[in-house]
């Protein structure tokens, strides 16, 4: 705040002419926001806004620094009334939770129906092939999560669009304003079902989406005043690019690029909110913690705006964050 006041004071001396020296805002680096997250390296950001708080949901990268590649065994959730002053919870979940898998805790989604808690998360299997997706459930936002189903809900081999191992993985949940419950997964190709009220089954058969150029991963659905959002991580390395649509069943129409590369990491995971009447961008990097990297990522959180078309300005990633 002192520091806010001393750029404030700045432009007003500026304006009022005591001073030819340009001054531009500054903030203090022990002050930036970015990333969110200091105490640990995280990754796969997924955020619920719940009554008055956001929770904060993401995998735990353990990689030690020669480690080159993810060592995640946990998810960690944290939790802010301000977007600003972020507080950790015990871990909520481990891999170890889900006795069908043998590792893996990567990107997830929790969902609130009905006063429970349902967390869509990535592991891999232990006896069939490849990753796939299950569902813990919790009567708290904060856990503790407990395995809600006792076996997958999505199966590599339920899919066979790609022959690669990981193509059943990044859930992303949404719930119509009808009602209905939607799962999106997806790598190289995205993925979609509907779920069941009770959310740990599906309803109706598995539905490919053909019309988003360059999917590679992380599915995120939200929906802003009429319009559906489907924004993924596209190409590799990952930016982030959007369709929008006016039905969550789609057709797709294909918006562009959202956010560029992150820093220093090769993937990427969104997470697209509003919370107080303000939309937030959530993401991750590998550049605002000192041995930061792919394996060894960030979670920030910037804002988003939207064009009166509907379409959404691109972000602006920062490190002051939110002040
Ligand atoms: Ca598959």
């Amino acid at each position: 705040m002192k520091n806010l006041i001393t750029s404030l004071s700045l432009l007003v001396l500026i304006a009022s002419g005591k001073t030819a020296v340009a001054q531009s805002t500054q903030i203090d680096p022990a002050k930036f926001n970015n990333p969110i997250i200091k105490d640990q390296y995280t990754g796969d950001p997924a955020a619920l806004v719940y009554k008055d708080k956001v929770y904060l949901y993401a995998g735990h990268d353990e990689a030690p620094k020669d480690f080159h590649f993810y060592k995640m065994n946990e998810w960690v959730v944290y939790s802010s009334s301000d977007m600003k002053k972020w507080e950790s919870h015990p871990v909520p979940l481990k891999t170890t939770d889900f006795a069908w898998a043998k590792g893996d805790a990567w990107a997830s989604q929790v969902i609130e129906r009905n006063g429970k808690f349902y967390w869509y998360v990535t592991v891999e299997h232990g006896s069939v092939n490849g990753k796939a997706i299950g569902i813990a459930v919790s009567d708290s936002p904060t856990g503790p999560f407990k395995d809600a189903l006792g076996k997958a809900l999505i199966t590599n081999d339920m899919t066979k669009f790609s022959d690669i191992s990981w193509d059943d993985i990044d859930p992303t949940v949404y719930i119509d304003t009808d009602g209905q419950a939607y799962l999106f997964w997806g790598n190289t190709a995205c993925h979609y079902a509907k779920l069941k009220e009770n959310m740990i089954e599906l309803d109706g058969p598995i539905h490919h989406i053909k019309e988003l150029p360059h999917f590679t991963e992380a599915p995120w659905i939200h929906k802003h005043k009429n319009w559906y959002y489907l924004s993924y991580a596209y190409e590799f390395p990952e930016k982030i690019a959007y369709a929008m649509s006016k039905s969550i069943t789609g057709p797709w129409e294909f918006k562009g690029i959202l956010n560029e590369i992150a820093g220093n990491s090769n993937t990427n995971h969104q997470s697209i909110i509003e919370f107080k009447g303000q939309s937030y961008f959530i993401y991750h990097n590998g550049a605002t913690q000192p041995d930061g990297g792919s394996f060894r990522r960030s979670v920030c959180v910037d804002k988003l705006y939207y064009n009166k078309d509907g379409t959404m300005k691109r972000v602006v990633m920062t490190s002051e964050g939110i002040q």
